[in-house]
């Protein structure tokens, strides 16, 4: 048997939805992430970027990221561990850390990377890492690489979290693991209730906020804040990809886990680190977070007015309550004809089919940056309510 036999199948699939017009990933933008974007000769509306404060395009976050290439140079060329420590990455960490409220930080190359290092350097074989169903992709890689074991609760099901944690043994160390927003359904963990029950446990409380830093809590310092509850998540990690407005992640906590994460974290130790540009830009990024609470504000205005106006329409937002908001549609192939839709009538969203979502909930993703306009999102919504009627969602 050929090990790459099971590669035509795929090969087969894309070609007949290429052929039939109704393949919708890969999409080749020639702008950058902004409320309207350029792909082949077409404007669009970007529904589809986690751009959300705007940042990614902003010129003093530009201006920052080209003074470090001009002065560091293009990459680091190794790992943090040894040749690849810059100036830049302890500032950057001294900084999250405080704006954090943490002892200590650590930057990977990206937010993936965090989450494989992190759990798998932290998962011995007595350990158990608790789950919601629906944590990233990059959260169960992680434990998959430890060697701990791992239990899945029903996505944000507390009765179930409670009984899961009830059935683990004594003398197992235990972490519980959630994303504190839901990166497809846009959907909330409830903190407070997990933390209370962790804490009962005697487990400790990890958050991946990668969707919640710079968008939840008064400051911007994410779903822990907004909850009040800061004190009690033991490790949160974040992402520079979104919020933050370019490429790298980092895991903040205690001094001697962050050591410990720092020395055996192998996605770290054996990766080269974080490349100036981007450790620069997402320095000034978090800089503009904390002098500018208005484009919060801001997003959270458009995000509300997208997610009235999509209820209105009678499109099913499923239990959205951040500027992440899916449309739920149902069959993996009506997503598909749904997206391509909407990028005729001048909209960019993302599709969304399992296994990052239960069968039968496949969406239509859609996200707000802080930078659009009312404008943007009313020609948006034309296109949605047009490929909503064609489609019979509304
Ligand atoms: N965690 C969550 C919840 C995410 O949505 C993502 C990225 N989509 C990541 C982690 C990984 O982040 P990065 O893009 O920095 O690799």
């Amino acid at each position: 048997m050929d090990v790459f036999a099971k590669c035509s199948e795929i090969g087969a699939r894309v070609r007949d939805a290429r052929a039939a017009g109704m393949y919708p990933y890969y999409r080749v933008l020639s702008s950058a992430q902004d409320p309207l974007v350029w792909v082949g000769d077409r404007e669009l509306v970007m529904l589809g970027s986690n751009n959300y404060l705007g940042l990614a395009n902003h010129p003093e976050v530009k201006e920052a990221a080209a003074i470090a290439l001009a002065v560091y140079g293009t990459g680091v060329a190794g790992s943090r561990l040894l040749n690849g420590t810059l100036d830049l990455h302890v500032e950057l960490e001294e900084k999250l850390a405080e704006f954090t409220r943490r002892e200590a930080a650590l930057t990977f190359a990206t937010g993936f990377q965090v989450n494989l290092g992190v759990l798998s350097s932290l998962l011995g074989r007595r350990d158990v890492a608790v789950l919601d169903a629906l944590d990233h992709a990059c959260i169960i890689d992680g434990c998959r690489l430890g060697f701990g074991r791992t239990v899945k609760y029903r996505h944000n099901d507390m009765a179930d979290l409670a009984r899961k944690l009830g059935q683990i043994s004594g003398g197992s160390g235990i972490l519980v693991v959630v994303d504190g927003v839901f990166s497809m359904e846009g959907d909330v963990a409830p903190l407070p209730e997990i933390a209370r029950l962790a804490r009962a446990a005697g487990a400790r409380l990890m958050v991946d906020d990668a969707h919640g830093l710079g968008v939840f809590g008064e400051s911007g310092r994410g779903t822990p804040e907004h909850f009040g509850v800061e004190h009690e998540v033991d490790l949160l990690m974040g992402t520079f990809s979104k919020s933050l407005a370019a490429v790298g992640g980092f895991v903040a906590g205690s001094t001697p886990v962050i050591d410990h994460v720092r020395h055996k974290a192998r996605s770290g130790i054996f990766s080269a680190a974080p490349p100036p540009a981007s450790v620069a830009a997402a320095r000034k990024a978090l800089d503009i977070v904390e002098r500018e609470p208005e484009r919060r504000k801001q997003l959270w205005e458009n995000a509300r007015y997208l997610k009235r106006e999509l209820d209105t329409l009678g499109f099913d937002t499923g239990k959205s309550s951040s500027p992440v908001i899916p449309i739920v549609v149902g069959a993996d192939e009506d997503v598909y004809r749904a997206t391509i839709r909407l990028h005729e009538l001048g909209v960019f969203a993302n599709p969304v089919v399992s296994p990052a979502v239960p069968q039968g909930r496949a969406m239509i993703r859609t996200s707000c940056i802080a930078t659009h306009t009312r404008e943007h999102l009313d020609r948006a919504l034309e296109a949605l309510a047009q490929m909503g009627r064609e489609l019979g969602l509304i």
